[in-house]
């Protein structure tokens, strides 16, 4: 009888959380050496017991020697200038990227952040981050527009005292720096990464992007995302649209953007991006980004960085790729991402059909209600694009949320081949 009563009562709460759909907290876990053991958001175990105390740097592939080699060579270039952010526990300078295309003069810049190595182990998270620069320090068009229209902060090695001394996730006080985030705020690592975001964040020009790189322990590529209920409805759907973005660029590579959802129990304070939610909310795309860590498929590092800085500048709407406009008939149907997103009041809708027909483009809210028909008249086969403005297409004004944009097009001649595509895009007044 006597233990019946736990049992129950343990019966009744699972129970009561299923029937409450209540979210377990963000927190993942693991089966190791036969038990179910609690990983952070990396996958490694939070109870350290079961990690290495020691990793030599040879090991971890890029020492912190690496790094003053890479600096030097880094510092040859016009689009760089090197400084730091402040000193590690030991003294060691907490190196500083600023990449533009005159990394002195960054007034009118946009801003994009980068930090990787908080957990020293985890090297591919910078080699990530080493593509990131070299394509930003190279002479072709793409990097150009990047540097004209942008300034990237990054921190290539965030804790240099952890990497020298072969702590896997620690710095030399011993404290993980990722998520302590809000308990040892005064350890100098915290300490100076938390006064640059804030003085960034006071100036002119604040962050738009900032990415946190790791490498988790699955052999997998994602970025870790935030559930709605610790953020809002509205970054969630901000986060479908970056994390995207950046995938359409390596459908291959990286896991759809849901693929590991986090925050479902509310903000956690624990990392750099709640700290940014807390304070900025959807103002900040503040996301970790995690690579493969030491497995089989570990590589493509340039593929990767390629597709994260090409998605960053989509999301932050800074046109790169200058194509050269012809008039030729399409060969497929194409829905666009309108643009720009999210919006207010105007954004531009485009697509395209092979086929000469009846077309219909219309908008409805999340509860699928109607709420606007853009295009409805037979078009011939070509691009199109129109201008949606909330204020003039519809009376009275929609409120900010989400959206849908749905492109029918219906060919005169039989089996021709319809086309039916829906799309999301964000009205943020
Ligand atoms: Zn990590």
């Amino acid at each position: 009888m006597q233990n019946i009563l736990p049992k129950t009562i343990l019966l009744i709460v699972i129970i009561t959380m299923i029937i409450f759909n209540y979210s377990f907290p963000q927190e993942r876990t693991k089966i190791i050496n036969g038990k179910i053991v609690e990983v952070d958001k990396c996958g490694f175990p939070i109870d350290d017991s079961y990690l290495p105390k020691y990793i030599s740097p040879e090991y971890m592939g890029y020492s912190y020697d690496s790094l003053l080699a890479d600096l030097e060579q880094w510092r040859l270039s016009d689009y760089v200038k090197i400084d730091s952010i402040g000193l590690s526990v030991q003294g060691r300078p907490l190196w500083q990227l600023t990449i533009s295309s005159d990394p002195n003069d960054v007034e009118d810049k946009r801003v994009v952040h980068i930090h990787a190595r908080t957990h020293p182990q985890e090297t591919e998270g910078f080699y990530v981050t080493d593509e990131i620069i070299k394509i930003l320090l190279s002479e072709n068009n793409f990097a150009q527009t990047v540097r004209s229209n942008c300034v990237f902060y990054i921190v290539p090695m965030y804790n240099p005292d952890g990497v020298v001394l072969g702590y896997p996730r620690k710095n030399a006080n011993n404290i993980d720096l990722e998520a302590n985030w809000f308990t040892f705020p005064n350890q100098p690592e915290v300490a100076a990464l938390k006064a640059r975001f804030t003085q960034l964040m006071s100036s002119a020009n604040p962050i738009e992007v900032m990415l946190n790189m790791h490498s988790d322990s699955d052999c997998a590529r994602f970025f870790v995302c935030h559930d709605s209920a610790g953020t809002s409805p509205l970054y969630y759907s901000l986060e479908e649209n970056f994390i995207e973005g950046i995938r359409a660029y390596y459908l291959t590579g990286i896991l759809p953007w849901d693929s590991v959802v986090t925050w479902q129990g509310g903000n956690p304070l624990k990392y750099p991006e709640s700290w940014f939610w807390l304070n900025y909310a959807a103002s900040v795309m503040a996301l970790t980004y995690e690579d493969m860590y030491q497995c089989s498929l570990t590589g493509n590092f340039n593929v990767t960085a390629n597709a994260i800085l090409h998605g960053v500048m989509d999301y932050m709407n800074i046109v790169t790729d200058v194509e050269q406009v012809t008039e030729v008939t399409p060969k497929q149907f194409l829905l666009q991402q309108n643009y720009p997103n999210p919006f207010n009041p105007n954004t531009k809708i485009s697509w395209q059909s092979p086929i000469s027909g009846h077309q219909t483009l219309k908008v409805y809210d999340v509860l699928g209600n109607e709420v606007a028909t853009l295009v409805n008249e037979y078009r011939n086969a070509g691009s199109n694009e129109i201008d949606f403005n909330v204020g003039r297409d519809f009376s009275p004004n929609l409120a900010s949320g989400i959206y849908f944009y749905r492109i029918a097009i219906h060919s005169d001649i039989l089996q021709a081949g319809d086309f039916l595509d829906t799309k999301k895009m964000i009205l943020l007044k």
